[in-house]
């Protein structure tokens, strides 16, 4: 029997209803594998969890967080509390500091069945990855910026050599993982502004030194304002992508948006010793307490976080649970049952959840347990 500590915080807005139904088809598809055992652990964090205990990540959910195998997390935030600076609550980004989870992987990929995003492109054309770093950059400044005499505002990027080093060796170590699984030659692109800025062409740089030792990984170079257009022209061209972490945190909303958009938008934060699992999305505000959130991107998170785990592990059971979450998604999207509002469709949340583990009963996507093909895509 494999125990696995899996610590669970639901957040704000939608957050604790996606959180809801990703649980719910973890437990359906860890179920199905008797050498699984899970335990799950409900933790707070958040603009609710300020608002009640004047914090919005205690100490105690970071040391349970670091404590456990690894982190499913809603999203976080809410635009109407702030903290006297003006700047929201974003624990979650604190725990990424907290928990040293340097490399953000955003896969951002089109399933059969959702529709179309931009006129005349083949949506089957995107399936690529953008590799965020998640520890320095500009967001190094959080909490540290300096407003001086209500006249100016600074904000310091930071780019370090060790940084960058990792996260490039995490994009061209998951390009090298794609490549084998996809039987395709991979290929990381740097995305950054070496025109311009010196931190840039430090990125760059150092970019170049890590590639050195991935020859057969192709590599490309793109400024960050031509990439974000052609990623919405050309998507075809791009596998993984490295960014820091602004360029990233862009990229990474732009680049769903051509695949059917947030709501199915997987991501995992990852470090040397811990690793957390959200969606690519935030709190949405707009739509929360109406039962339209698209739980897809939190399920497939899920299914990421069983991959991961899977692989630390050695435990195939446990990245097989996480192939049939990915199969039971792509067999729903393609026969047109899991599509709510943000993809066309009229399912609610909890329809959506209720038919993934009705498929995941099913043993509709048991043929996943045999592909090669993970649940990290
Ligand atoms: P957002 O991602 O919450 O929403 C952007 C748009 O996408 C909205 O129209 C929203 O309705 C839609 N959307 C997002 N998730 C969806 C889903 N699952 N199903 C259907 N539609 C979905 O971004 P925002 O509006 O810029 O931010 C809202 C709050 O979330 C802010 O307080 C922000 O700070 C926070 N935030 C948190 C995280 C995180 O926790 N990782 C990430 C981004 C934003």
């Amino acid at each position: 029997m494999a125990r696995y500590q899996i610590a669970v915080m639901p957040g704000d807005g939608i957050g604790p209803d996606v959180i809801h139904e990703g649980v719910r088809a973890l437990r359906a598809a860890c179920d199905r594998f008797p050498s699984i055992d899970l335990e799950l652990e409900t933790l707070p964090a958040g603009a609710g969890e300020y608002l009640l205990n004047g914090k919005p990540l205690p100490d105690s959910t970071v040391e349970r967080a670091r404590a456990a195998d690894a982190v499913l997390l809603g999203a976080m935030g809410l635009p109407e509390v702030r903290w006297p600076d003006g700047t929201e609550m974003a624990p979650q980004v604190e725990l990424r500091f907290k928990l040293d989870l340097y490399a953000g992987i955003r896969p951002v990929k089109w399933f059969p069945g959702v529709p179309p995003v931009l006129a005349g492109k083949k949506p089957k054309d995107v399936d690529l990855v953008v590799v965020r770093e998640s520890t320095e950059g500009l967001f190094a400044s959080l909490g540290a910026g300096v407003v001086l005499r209500n006249e100016v505002a600074v904000d310091q990027q930071v780019i370090t050599r060790i940084g960058t080093e990792r996260v490039c060796r995490a994009a061209f170590e998951w390009a090298r993982r794609r490549s084998a699984q996809r039987g395709k030659p991979g290929h990381v692109t740097c995305v950054d502004k070496a025109n311009i800025f010196r931190s840039m062409a430090f990125f760059r740089q150092v970019f170049n030194e890590v590639a050195e030792n991935y020859p057969d990984i192709g590599r490309g170079y793109e400024y960050v304002d031509a990439c974000a257009m052609k990623l919405v022209r050309q998507p075809e061209r791009f596998d993984v992508l490295v960014a820091e972490n602004m360029f990233g945190d862009i990229l990474s909303d732009l680049a769903p948006a051509l695949a059917g958009g947030l709501g199915i938008a997987p991501s995992a934060d990852i470090g040397d010793d811990a690793a957390v699992f959200q969606p690519t999305h935030g709190t949405a505000p707009d739509i929360a307490g109406r039962g339209i959130a698209n739980p897809l991107a939190t399920i497939l998170s899920a299914a990421m976080m069983c991959d991961w785990l899977g692989d630390r592990r050695q435990d195939p059971d446990l990245s097989a649970a996480g192939r049939l979450i990915l199969g039971a998604v792509e067999s729903g999207l393609a026969a047109g049952s899991l599509l709510g509002p943000d993809l066309g469709g009229e399912r609610t949340t909890s329809q959506i959840g209720d038919e993934v583990v009705r498929l995941l009963e099913a043993g509709v996507a048991d043929q996943g347990i045999g592909s090669k093909q993970s649940a990290s895509q």
